[in-house]
């Protein structure tokens, strides 16, 4: 290492100033409030701007992080976005939510003595100055080809394969069941972690590039693919993400008072229900609430409880800390919060009154036995450890399932035996020609940069259909 990177490696990262604890668990603000140019420049100057950068390999869109850290290091910030743009449509997304620390932050080669590159934290930096202080210039975009793609879904993989297909020319149309677009930028995720304006602007610069966005668009109910195709469509994108909430199938699940955390947060978020009477959506506002699980979905269950009132917001999971899938962030922001943690921890029937109001439930300890085929350690009840617990409010966030909606409707769609569509992991091609998919539909539910890796993959081989064939 050269005299000049060593004192680099020496700097401390560049924290992001936030809202203190105490006042953010009760609003909706956004928790994070974003580097300052100084905050930046001096967090950018960190970077080694390394020959073989391991943070791009870290990047499933590859995007080139030595590139735009070097443009804010000279200030240059209009030209650091429309650098991103060329390779991320959601920069101000990605900058946000995206687990850098096991991506582009975790390569990063100054991550192996100290603290990496605040590369997110930069990205965010720079697509927030764009929408504040922008000149609104966008990307080159290729003369028209004539060609035109419907892309099913306005998640994070759909949007990036319109991104990238406008910007090379074809016509995109994305159809969204919801009335709005973003998937579960909008209907998930908080926006205390996300603002929604923030996803509006990013779809926004799509439409600006020439993406037509149709919402109330159900494929599969309204239209199906075969009359998109008669439609003169030439491509099909499906990117309708795994929606479908799952429960943990235990006695008194019919209780009033228990729900999915897809229902509890799509009401929250996407309706509004954090701002009644303005909007009149309604919400269940337990007082005393438990989170079943401890992914990014349970950590914004438990913190919209908070917000929305609970005296007291509980998380329980069955494994230890170590297994929790939430990113580190997310988990330290929730217990800075006052959201407590019982691991080890597994629900076993829930207790309900004559009216048939959830008021607790039965839990048991767990302990941890050998690793599962998810490669994590097992948890093994413990008897005779059973517990009882008062509630009035149980969040269920212990994971999602494949939506079936489009592909119960497409049966030429090869799925697997979790309902999930099979597609080339390295095209996103599906059994059904002229039609692609990926994201969370072909995985699970993953993360959104992985989604957008997916839908990247996928933009470059209908790009080759569209001008060699398939
Ligand atoms: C609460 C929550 C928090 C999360 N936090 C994070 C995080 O911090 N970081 C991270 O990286 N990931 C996070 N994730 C995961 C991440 O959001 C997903 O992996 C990602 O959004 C998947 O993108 P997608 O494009 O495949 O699908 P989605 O985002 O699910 O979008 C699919 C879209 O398709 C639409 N659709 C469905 N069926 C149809 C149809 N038949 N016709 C038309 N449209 C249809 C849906 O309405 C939806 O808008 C979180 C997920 C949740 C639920
Ligand atoms: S690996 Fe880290 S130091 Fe090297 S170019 Fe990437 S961000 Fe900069």
């Amino acid at each position: 290492m050269s005299e000049e990177s060593k004192k680099k490696d020496k700097k401390p990262r560049q924290a992001m100033p936030e809202q203190a604890p105490e006042i953010r668990r009760r609003n909706f603000e956004e928790v994070p409030l974003g580097y300052t140019p100084e905050l930046a420049i001096t967090e950018a100057d960190r970077c080694l701007q390394c020959k073989n950068p391991g943070c791009v390999k870290g990047c499933p869109v590859g995007v080139d992080i030595p590139g735009f850290i070097k443009l804010i290091c000279e200030k240059k910030y209009t030209e650091a976005i429309r650098h991103i743009w060329t390779q991320n449509a959601l920069p101000a997304v990605c900058g946000r939510v995206c687990p850098q620390e096991i991506q582009c932050e975790g390569e990063c080669i100054l991550a192996k003595k100290g603290a990496p590159v605040a590369i997110g934290n930069l990205e965010r930096f720079a697509a927030d100055y764009e929408r504040l202080h922008g000149t609104g210039a966008l990307p080159p975009v290729q003369a028209p080809t004539g060609k035109k793609v419907a892309v099913v879904g306005s998640g994070p993989s759909g949007l990036t394969v319109a991104g990238d297909l406008i910007q090379k020319g074809h016509a995109v149309t994305v159809l969204e069941a919801f009335h709005k677009p973003g998937g579960v930028l909008v209907y998930g995720i908080p926006e205390f972690r996300l603002p929604k304006a923030i996803v509006a602007q990013e779809v926004n610069f799509l439409e600006r590039l020439g993406v037509k966005v149709e919402c109330n668009a159900v494929v599969g109910r309204t239209v199906s693919l075969d009359e998109l195709f008669d439609e003169g469509y030439d491509a099909i994108y499906i990117g309708v993400g795994a929606g479908l909430p799952r429960f943990m199938n235990i006695p008194g699940e019919n209780l009033v008072g228990i729900l999915s955390a897809n229902e509890y947060l799509t009401r929250a978020n996407l309706m509004k229900a954090y701002r009644f009477p303005e909007y009149d959506t309604p919400i269940p506002r337990g007082k005393d609430v438990v989170v079943l699980g401890a992914g990014n979905v349970a950590m914004d269950s438990a913190r919209t409880a908070m917000r929305l009132g609970a005296n007291r917001v509980r998380i329980v999971y069955r494994r230890s800390r170590d297994e929790m899938p939430a990113r580190t962030a997310e988990i330290h922001h929730a217990e800075e919060e006052g959201i407590e943690f019982f691991l080890l921890t597994n629900p076993v029937r829930y207790i309900g009154n004559e009216k048939g109001r959830l008021t607790g439930m039965e839990c048991i300890q767990m302990e941890l036995g050998e690793p599962d085929d998810s490669g994590r350690r097992r948890p093994i009840p413990k008897k005779g450890s059973e517990f009882k617990m008062e509630c009035d409010l149980v969040i269920v966030a212990v994971g999602s399932g494949a939506n079936p909606l489009l592909t119960t409707s497409t049966p030429e769609l090869g799925l697997n035996k979790r309902g999930y569509i099979i597609a080339d992991p390295e095209t996103g091609k599906t059994t059904k020609k002229g039609v692609w998919a990926g994201g969370d539909i072909v995985t699970g539910a993953a993360t959104v940069i992985l989604a957008m890796g997916a839908g990247r993959k996928a933009a470059n081989s209908i790009h080759k259909y569209l001008t060699m064939g398939w």
